[in-house]
């Protein structure tokens, strides 16, 4: 059985728009993830903000309120028949417990036994990345495996197979696999 790698922020949970909806109402912007164009979301900010955007990565709860994208919970399911799933997600320090809760909450069928915290992503046994930072994806595909993008505006300089959505994800999954 194959195994698929997925990440967690911004590919099963809806980060961002939690994120910059909390930084806009302190510093009355209009960030969305449609604006940056690089990793460094702190390029974007107003510059009384700069760094101390990573700071609401460290609110409390932030994480239990994250939303799951659209049709990332129906497409596990099924490809959790067919592949084995493991979530492969770097954390900040308070978030570990936080992001357990969410995966038991919205992913019961995967659980937090199959929740892998790591930063090193590419050291992971699997057969296929699905990600969205490019460092991520650059490192996975060094490694000689496929790492698939969630595409968004800033990692589009990364040249890997991207999709623009789960529906697109599951019918990727299936030709690849067929073919390999
Ligand atoms: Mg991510």
């Amino acid at each position: 059985m194959y195994t698929l790698l997925i990440d967690m922020d911004s590919v099963i949970c809806d980060l961002m728009t939690e994120w910059h909806s909390r930084y806009n109402r302190d510093y009355n912007d209009q960030l969305s993830v449609d604006k940056l164009k690089c990793w460094a979301s702190e390029k974007y900010v107003k510059q009384e903000c700069g760094d101390k955007i990573y700071d609401y990565l460290d609110e409390p709860g932030l994480f239990l309120q994250l939303e799951p994208l659209p049709h990332a919970i129906e497409v596990l399911k099924r490809l959790q028949q067919k592949y084995e799933i493991l979530i492969v997600t770097s954390s900040r320090t308070y978030a570990y417990t936080e992001k357990e809760q969410w995966v038991e909450k919205h992913l019961p069928f995967i659980g937090k036994r199959n929740l892998i915290f790591t930063h090193r992503k590419d050291k992971v046994n699997g057969d296929l990345l699905f990600d969205d930072a490019p460092h991520n994806l650059i490192a996975f595909q060094s490694t000689g495996r496929t790492a698939i993008a969630m595409d968004y505006p800033y990692n589009r300089t990364v040249d890997v197979p991207r999709v623009a959505n789960w529906l697109q994800f599951e019918t990727y999954v299936h030709t690849y696999f067929r073919e390999s």
